[in-house]
């Protein structure tokens, strides 16, 4: 129960108004939960219904997806766009082509991306969107028709100035690079900016394959110094996920010093003592797109376990969950506390719970939440909209670099906003302050309702 009616008004109405959305209500939920401890020194936001506006989506578009298998049969799958809120700029978000995909995970999503890009410092607004389709095991001409489909309906929805989608599970530099082809045919115009995470050679931007992993450590190494004057240097890291975000956590982490000792699929896990060797991942995974159990037939001294939450019976000093939502609970928290971590980084998005997240806080350990722990990947999608729009390629380092003040800055942002929030070093709540309120001043500024 929230203490504030005006906000427990608002909550109530989300949930009457979709009772099936779980994973929404979870998001919203936090939100509010943060907004409570300060609404009171914002009597506008009730005034002027800021809240109520800020948890509708402004736009939500369904649409079907019919696309012919290798076995000549039409298959159909649905389609979403939610394109939440273009208060502060274009909407921007990924597309997640999943089986599980539905409204209520697209909302969650849109939501959270909302205030992560508003953390990023970019004018960026928030969207979401993507299929109940499954990549796996399906051949790349089945993609490539799945994609074109997908992008006949989604072109007339999208622009460099409207909405840019992106990447996010499922989809990756293939899915862009067929998405893009078919928009440039339709739309008979090279508007680079339309998509991002574009293969290098038609727009692309160096380190947006690595940013979200790379952005992770990034701000979980801030934290770190900032919090406990200590760094990766020498620690053991438990990754769950071996997609692209948990791909180049390892990579990042490894080179800051750190061992990442094991990496997970939907299947299960693999441990490996030494540190993963992670070129045998790269093979694998980017390569072959094979699972990860053939890491351990490759690799002495590794084992592969069934089952993806075992992996958090591994103990680490630093939990980065890089796989999907709600992948750990108050059990698997409890766990990963008594086997000694010190630092929770989410990598995914609402990996945790909100009951492990409260067994993290009351433990004492460094807690950074999704929202600003992986908005590497969008604020590095920002610059590649920038470089399209200056017609121009920063180098590599140019482009990390900038990548890395940005995490430094979101940590600096939303830490400094915890404390004025009078919590110090809740990271929950100081994200969710700090990204709703630059964004829900703009919307009493721009008079939006
Ligand atoms: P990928 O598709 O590249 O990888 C996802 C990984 O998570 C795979 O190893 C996959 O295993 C595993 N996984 C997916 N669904 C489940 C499930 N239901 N249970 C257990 N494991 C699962 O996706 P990304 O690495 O891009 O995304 C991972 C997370 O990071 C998502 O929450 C995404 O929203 C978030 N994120 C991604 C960004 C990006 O730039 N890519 C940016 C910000 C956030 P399997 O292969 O078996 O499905």
């Amino acid at each position: 129960m929230l203490k504030s009616e005006y906000l427990q008004n608002v909550y109530t109405q989300v949930v009457t108004r979709d009772p099936d959305q779980r994973e929404f209500h979870q998001a919203v939920l936090e939100v509010l939960e943060s907004l409570d401890q300060v609404i009171g020194r914002f009597p506008q936001y009730q005034e002027r219904g800021i809240v109520e506006t800020f948890v509708e989506p402004e736009r939500m578009i369904c649409f079907r997806v019919p696309w012919v298998d290798d076995q000549g049969h039409v298959q159909v799958n649905r389609g979403y766009r939610i394109q939440f809120s273009s208060t502060i700029g274009p909407y921007k978000g990924g597309l997640r082509f999943h089986p599980t995909v539905n409204l209520s995970i697209l909302k969650f999503l849109g939501f959270e991306q909302i205030l992560k890009n508003s953390l990023t410092g970019l004018p960026m607004g928030g969207a979401k969107g993507g299929a109940d389709f499954d990549p796996k095991g399906k051949s790349d001409g089945e993609v490539m028709r799945f994609c074109q489909s997908f992008m006949t309906e989604l072109n007339r929805h999208i622009g460099q100035f409207v909405d840019v989608p992106a990447g996010d599970i499922g989809v990756g530099g293939r899915e862009i690079g067929y998405l893009f082809g078919q928009y440039r045919r339709i739309r008979g115009s090279y508007d680079a900016g339309v998509l991002t995470g574009k293969g290098l050679a038609f727009g692309g931007s160096l380190v947006r394959t690595e940013a979200t992993g790379y952005g992770l450590c990034y701000i979980t190494q801030e934290m770190l110094r900032v919090l406990k004057n200590d760094s990766f240097e020498g620690k053991t890291v438990v990754i769950s996920g071996s997609g692209n975000v948990a791909i180049f956590a390892t990579e990042k982490a490894t080179q800051l010093g750190a061992k990442v000792v094991a990496l997970s699929d939907s299947n299960g896990y693999i441990h490996d003592p030494n540190g993963i060797n992670l070129d045998v991942v790269k093979d694998i995974k980017l390569n072959r797109r094979g699972r990860i159990r053939e890491y351990a037939a490759e690799v002495p001294g590794s084992t592969y376990h069934e089952g993806f939450r075992g992996i958090w019976t591994i103990p680490c000093d630093i939990a980065l969950p890089c796989a999907t939502q709600n992948e750990i609970d108050g059990d698997i928290a409890e766990t990963i506390v008594k086997n000694g971590a010190m630092a929770v980084a989410e990598g995914a998005n609402m990996p945790c719970r909100p009951e492990a997240i409260r067994v993290f806080q009351e433990a004492g350990l460094l807690f950074a939440p999704a929202k600003a722990a992986n908005a590497g990947g969008v604020a590095t999608s920002g610059l590649e909209m920038s470089q399209n729009s200056i017609r121009h390629a920063w180098t590599f380092e140019e482009v990390d670099e900038k990548l890395k003040g940005i995490m430094v800055n979101i940590f600096h942002n939303i830490y400094n906003a915890s404390i004025e929030c009078g919590v110090p070093g809740d990271l929950v709540v100081g994200a969710n302050i700090a990204g709703f309120k630059k964004v829900a001043d703009v919307m009493l500024a721009q008079g939006t309702i």
